[in-house]
């Protein structure tokens, strides 16, 4: 049957057509169809193809320059030239690619791994599975939060509201219900259809599938193809800038170059090559990719400790965040809760009580307030109280059938209480379980009947509260109609303490937080007591910290939100909506907020905040899609995992722009040098481009792997608005460059005077021993041994493989001869040997004070 009549026939007609019915598929007929049908996919991601890549890589300026190079080497009969220059734009444009096909792919990779979950009927069995296997004909469950996986037709629904912005553009959600509606009813009508990537907001609903993949709405106009293109981070956007500086830079020293030796009357060819050789090699143009590896290599590694990126950009905040704002239950705390209290008019400790009548009245209460759930998952809470029913041999089947339902007002933490009404005896009656405050307001009696004391209702509940308990209210009585405004008169039932111990690690994480600068928040439906007493104990408040209740909040300018919020520990009793506020505030004061949530209502807080934390398994769809990592075992101790990658990313960006930079200057400043001095080239432009290759690759690639600093998690976070090029960074990137101009040239001057052929070969060799070896200087912030120095195989490896390539250019005769190197003497190279290990020798030194702030030098 076609898609759009769906709507539009009796459900046994579609089901029939369907060959389905309203207990699902069986797992054998879904296999099957999903085998003729395919998976339930729109248009795999669009990955960038290989050939885009490519076709970048040539366009870019080092390769026009490259082909300007050995076009110019042909014209003059320069065959040799020509082919050599022709081999280095292969290598180049290869390891380019390379660089960038390996980036995208690992980022396209993890973004892949987040798949949709749904659950459906198969077998008559409610079974989780991956959207992508649904089918036609199968029956699903879609709750609040989730996104709809396939298309389908609803068969029951309960307050069912659907966000269909993504495909209609009507931003107000849809009441969803089951029925029949006429053939003529447009998309954005039909309340009986659900589609395909729209948003559950609230409620649920059972749906069989009408349609999957690219038969469904979506798919036919194709509109809301899942984005996996990398963004451009702010960080790669300003390397960017910065390389476009430095290419200039080094343009007009291949400009002055030229002008200086064509002033000492060299060949004409010569001097355009070296020129364009020049250029070619100062021009940074690998800094974009490295940055990208880098912050690829930062992805990969935060998977590993399960933690997902979703978008490339937070990486970076990260490595910056300077405030944490997480949820309390089940974040925080296990959410593994029981009763240990219940008051009652009296104090019980649950462990040693014997159940009185008053006890027993508050218990069922709690009971009938609460939501079975069959196999432990549900609410923590709701599961606490059937635990202790179950202790006190209360039956909750047997209390539910003899008080049979009516209808329930489900929690929320907007509402903060659950409630059901039931039929008994007596009429109608409500049970309701909620916060303390909430519930008291709904009462008119006491436990024993008696006008309700709010004062003395309010200590006992401050005496559970201040031990750490998350306390709720009970309470039943007599209404005269099922909705929420006939609560009233209530009598209060009782209190229960609940106990949730702190989640393992969560303290430890806490400190380590602090330890690195960020102060970790907590945002709570709970009240001020237990929050504080949860926070003290976690380490989380201490003594001047403030506590800002959600009812304060609310009433604060928004100013004065943003000055107060630089001391408060906990914000207690808010509503999700309350969330936004508080990241904006922090923004206001120039915070850098990271924000855990999980539910449908912190999207915005979480789009808001510079980095949005979603849990992976308690999460609903909405939040993970509006986050920009993902927790995916819900430990909040990855949190700190994320930030502690996050800024091993970026010093290893700054670590790669500081080698580049000292690299390409040094080798600016020996020709610049030498043609003011009228020298005759220390560096032929082919040898130049030879240790563009060698060094500004594997040495420089090897910097984006290296494991960060043992200290990186005890220093503050890095300024956002910080430079990368700060002027102590830009006297280091000189300094070094001046040492390594100092010693290619002095070797140069030293071996010139007995023979000039041999001259320019040595320097050659210092030039790239020196930078090869110059690496360690780059790497950390600590000198090369000693404790605190991570090792980075790569490292070595990178630096190994520079000198062995080096080395087959003095060795290896067709390549010597092709680089215009010849042989050495013994005495050169011990000279050329102690000249390289100047520059890193001197950095040992420098170093040797300790670790320096910041990063390289
Ligand atoms: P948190 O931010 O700590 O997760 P919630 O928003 O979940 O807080 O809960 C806020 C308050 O609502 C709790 O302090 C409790 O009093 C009440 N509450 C929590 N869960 C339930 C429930 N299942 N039924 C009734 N009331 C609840
Ligand atoms: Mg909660």
């Amino acid at each position: 049957m076609p898609n759009r009549f769906a709507h539009a026939c009796s459900e046994e007609t579609l089901l029939q057509s369907l060959t389905s019915s309203p207990s699902g598929l069986s797992s054998a007929a879904a296999e099957e169809r999903l085998r003729a049908d395919g998976p339930n996919r729109l248009n795999p991601p669009r990955h960038v193809s290989p050939l885009r890549v490519l076709a970048d890589q040539l366009r870019s300026m080092v390769m026009i320059l490259l082909i300007a190079a050995a076009a110019i080497s042909f014209a003059v009969g320069d065959h040799v030239e020509a082919w050599a220059i022709g081999a280095v734009l292969v290598i180049n444009a290869t390891i380019g690619f390379t660089t960038e096909w390996r980036a995208r792919r690992a980022i396209a990779a993890l973004l892949d791994l987040d798949v949709l979950q749904a659950v459906a009927l198969r077998d008559g069995q409610l079974v989780q599975v991956p959207a992508e296997q649904l089918v036609v004909g199968d029956v699903i469950e879609v709750n609040g939060g989730q996104q709809v996986p396939a298309d389908g037709r609803v068969l029951t629904a309960s307050n069912a509201q659907v966000d269909e912005a993504a495909l209609t553009g009507e931003s107000l959600p849809v009441a969803k219900q089951p029925g029949t509606l006429p053939e003529s009813t447009a998309l954005a009508d039909r309340v009986n259809m659900m589609h395909k990537g729209t948003t559950m907001m609230a409620g649920t609903a059972r749906v069989v599938v009408t349609a999957t993949g690219m038969t469904t709405e979506v798919g036919n106009i194709d509109r809301l193809v899942e984005s996996v293109r990398p963004e451009r981070t702010p960080l790669e956007r300003r390397l960017d800038a910065l390389g476009h500086r430095l290419a200039w830079l080094a343009l007009s020293a291949a400009g002055l170059v030229s002008l200086l030796a064509y002033r000492q009357q060299m060949p004409l060819p010569l001097i355009f090559e070296t020129g364009l050789a020049l250029a070619v090699a100062a021009v940074p143009e690998a800094l974009p990719a490295v940055a990208t590896i880098a912050l690829a290599v930062g992805v990969h590694r935060m998977s590993r400790r399960r933690v997902l990126i979703r978008r490339l950009p937070v990486v970076e905040s990260l490595g910056s965040t300077t405030v944490v704002c997480t949820d309390k239950t089940r974040t925080l705390t296990s959410g593994e809760m029981t009763v240990v209290r219940i008051w009652d008019g009296r104090d019980h400790e649950v462990a040693a009580m014997t159940l009185a009548p008053p006890a027993r009245r508050a218990i069922e209460a709690a009971v009938l307030a609460s939501r079975p759930h069959a196999n432990g998952g549900g609410n923590p809470v709701d599961h606490a109280m059937m635990e202790c029913a179950r202790r006190f041999s209360i039956s909750p089947d047997g209390l539910a059938q003899s008080r049979p339902l009516v209808a329930e007002l489900t929690f929320s933490s907007e509402r903060k209480y659950q409630a059901s009404f039931r039929q008994t005896r007596d009429g109608l009656s409500a049970y309701l379980k909620g916060a303390p405050r909430t519930i008291l307001e709904l009462c008119a009696f006491g436990p024993a009947g008696e006008p309700i004391d709010v004062r003395q209702m309010d200590q006992v509940n401050d005496r559970l509260a201040a031990d750490g308990l998350r306390v709720l209210a009970l309470a039943s009585g007599p209404v005269a109609a099922v909705d929420a405004k006939s609560l009233r008169g209530l009598t209060l039932l009782g209190f229960v303490g609940l106990m949730d111990p702190p989640a393992p690690g969560v303290k430890e994480t806490i400190a380590r937080l602090r330890a690195a600068g960020l102060r970790t928040v907590m945002i709570t439906g709970d009240q001020r007591l237990t929050a504080r007493a949860v926070g003290h104990e976690l380490g989380l408040l201490d003594a001047d910290s403030g506590i800002l209740d959600g009812r304060d909040l609310l009433a604060l300018p928004e100013a004065e939100l943003a000055s107060l919020a630089a001391t408060i520990g906990a914000y207690t009793r808010v509503t999700p909506a309350d969330k936004l506020a508080i990241v904006a505030a922090l923004q206001a004061r120039g915070e850098i907020v990271a924000m855990l949530g999980d539910g449908v209502n912190d999207a915005p807080a979480l789009r808001r905040a510079n980095v949005g934390v979603s849990m992976g398994i308690r999460g609903t769809d909405i939040a993970k899609q509006s986050a920009g990592i993902i927790l995916q075992d819900d430990r909040f101790e990855s949190i700190a995992g994320a930030v502690e990658e996050g800024r091993v990313v970026f010093d290893n960006i700054r670590k790669f722009v500081f080698y580049l930079f000292s690299c390409n200057t040094a080798e600016i400043l020996v020709l610049v040098i030498a043609g003011v001095a009228a020298w005759p080239l220390p560096v032929l432009p082919l040898q130049l481009l030879w240790i563009n290759i060698i060094t500004d690759t594997f040495p420089a690639l090897a910097l984006s792997m290296e494991p960060g600093d043992a200290g990186v998690m005890r220093r503050p976070p890095r300024d956002p608005r910080e430079a990368i090029l700060s002027p102590r960074f830009l006297l280091g990137i000189a300094g070094y460059a001046a040492l390594i101009t100092a010693s290619t040239l002095g070797v140069f001057l030293w071996v010139h005077g007995s023979e000039p052929a041999r001259a320019s070969t040595a320097a050659f060799m210092t030039l790239s021993f020196a930078q090869s070896l110059h690496l360690v200087n780059a790497r950390s912030t600590y000198r090369i041994t000693g404790a605190a120095h991570g090792s980075n195989p790569y490292a070595i490896g990178g630096v190994a493989l520079a000198i062995g390539l080096q080395l087959m250019a003095a060795f290896v005769p067709p390549l010597a001869h092709a680089l215009h190197v010849v042989p050495l003497r013994g005495e050169d190279w011990m000279i050329v040997a102690a000249a390289s290990m100047v520059p890193a020798m001197v950095g040992q030194l420098v170093k040797r004070g300790g670790p320096m702030e910041g990063g390289p030098p």
